[in-house]
């Protein structure tokens, strides 16, 4: 099945994208070369030379540590050596790992890389998602400084998450995920022998961001229908197309790493950087499965424990997502609603909110942080309530439109185990037990302003616990047979 859109195709692509209903004209896209082939490694500096970089300029090469292969090579060393044979001054900036071991995208590191900046140079990031959002956002933050734009090519090492062409940064702040706004990178280069020979974990995460969307678009749609989120546009489900679909026919492929299917993950993972920036938003790729994540991430870096993979975890969170909308879809009752019941006071949320996080922060920056974000969206509520008789007396159209977003639990738990991926939380490296992945099930609509489904359980008094064990139990089940 061809994609109806391919990144690849650059100028054809843009100009069939620009026609999208929900496209935002006038916005100025940077992202004009993006090439995803065999072999793209060795047309890196055609690449820069189309986006205006000369020899002249020093190439900023953002990294990090990790060492990474290319067939028999070192692939850093080989792109450092195509860069400086090719003519350009090489400054290599490498990021080093904080006290967890581990890289994480925080204002220390932005910072690090901006130093290294100066309006004649341009800048090139050897990495994953992390790497790349660094230097996005000190490449941002410097154009921002001084009104200019530092030409900026990401290499894509690893087809992990749908990250490196979006036009925003998710940030740690106070220890919490922030998503701020950002900038596009000029060219994308996707080499596929580099991403064939990324660590295999890394490309069943990258399915599992992508699953995201069985639980962030029915999200967005709902946020929309309540009044809660004007922003939404079918844009995002159009440029991605039938996704489960895409995923199956390539199952085999994704699970051999042959470069066809390292191809179309690239471009579905670029779709969907582009259908976010496009959409000013995370929402389309973003609901109630990242935030559960986030919540997960931040008991981890609390106890100094390393992150585990964000797709992966991001899939498994996708299943207790589609779990718990299977369960409002079926049986919501509009009508056993008490509508005076959905409003909680400011003051207690906020309690409650500061009482949660306190055992993971005592100094309650955790908490005061979460609550900042969580008040703007309680006051959004209040301010639609008068929606709500209207989404209610809708309720049977929105629950079909809801549920073409979704897809089963157990559908989504078969396709991320076919490609090779975990399908239980005490798989995941590191590994949660049940009351950890319940602490963050039941608070993460805490943690965030954007509306999600996890918020009507609390606005519309659910009984969570009862929520919780019967969505815990789908993850448990043994897969049914093919
Ligand atoms: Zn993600």
């Amino acid at each position: 099945m061809p994609l109806a859109y391919d990144p690849a195709e650059n100028e054809h692509f843009w100009e069939k994208v620009r026609q999208l209903p929900g496209f935002p004209h006038g916005e100025e896209i940077c992202l004009r070369s993006m090439l995803i082939e065999s072999n793209a490694l060795f047309r890196i500096q055609e690449i820069l030379r189309h986006i205006g970089v000369t020899t002249e300029q020093p190439l900023v090469v953002v990294m990090d540590t990790t060492p990474m292969r290319r067939g028999e090579d070192d692939l850093k060393p080989l792109v450092l050596s195509v860069l400086s044979q090719a003519g350009w001054e090489v400054q290599p900036c490498v990021l080093q790992p904080d006290s967890s071991g581990q890289v994480h995208t925080d204002m220390p590191h932005i910072l690090q890389v901006k130093e290294h900046l100066s309006s004649h140079k341009a800048v090139v990031s050897v990495g994953s998602g992390v790497v790349t959002d660094i230097a996005k956002h000190a490449c941002y933050l410097f154009d921002q400084e001084h009104g200019t734009h530092l030409p900026y090519l990401v290499y894509q090492t690893a087809n992990s998450v749908s990250a490196y062409t979006s036009n925003m940064a998710p940030t740690l702040i106070e220890g919490v995920k922030r998503t701020l706004p950002s900038r596009y990178p000029d060219a994308l280069i996707c080499d596929l022998e580099t991403l064939r020979d990324a660590p295999r974990e890394m490309t069943i995460a990258g399915v599992g961001d992508l699953l995201a969307v069985f639980v962030s678009m029915a999200d967005w749609y709902l946020a929309y229908r309540l009044g809660m989120d004007e922003t939404w546009t079918p844009l995002p489900e159009l440029l991605m197309g039938p996704l489960d679909e895409l995923l199956l026919q390539n199952v085999k492929g994704i699970r051999d790493s042959s470069l066809e299917a390292m191809a179309l993950l690239a471009k579905l993972i670029t779709l969907g950087g582009i259908a976010m920036s496009l959409s000013h938003a995370t929402a389309p790729l973003s609901g109630f499965e990242h935030i559960i994540s986030h919540t997960l991430d931040l008991q981890n870096e609390v106890r100094s424990k390393l992150l585990a993979l964000h797709g992966t975890q991001i899939a498994l969170a996708t299943v207790l997502g589609a779990a718990a909308y299977r369960i409002f879809l079926e049986r919501f009752d509009p009508e056993q609603l008490d509508c005076e019941r959905c409003y909680p006071e400011s003051q207690a949320m906020h309690q409650w909110i500061l009482k949660t996080f306190h055992p993971l922060d005592p100094t309650d920056r955790a908490g005061g942080e979460c609550w900042s974000d969580y008040r703007i969206k309680l006051e959004k509520w209040y301010s639609v309530r008068n929606k709500l008789q209207e989404f209610l007396a809708q309720w049977e159209e929105i629950r079909l439109q809801v549920a073409q977003r979704t897809r089963s639990p157990e559908q989504i738990r078969k396709l991320f185990a076919a490609v090779g991926g975990p399908t239980r939380f005490s798989e995941l490296e590191p590994p949660f037990e049940e009351v950890e992945v319940r602490f963050a099930f039941l608070n993460a609509p805490l943690i965030r302003k954007r509306f999600t489904i996890g918020d009507l359980f609390i606005w519309f008094n659910w009984d969570r616990e009862a929520l919780w064990r019967e969505v815990w139990e789908t993850t448990q089940k043994p897969l049914p047979p093919e």
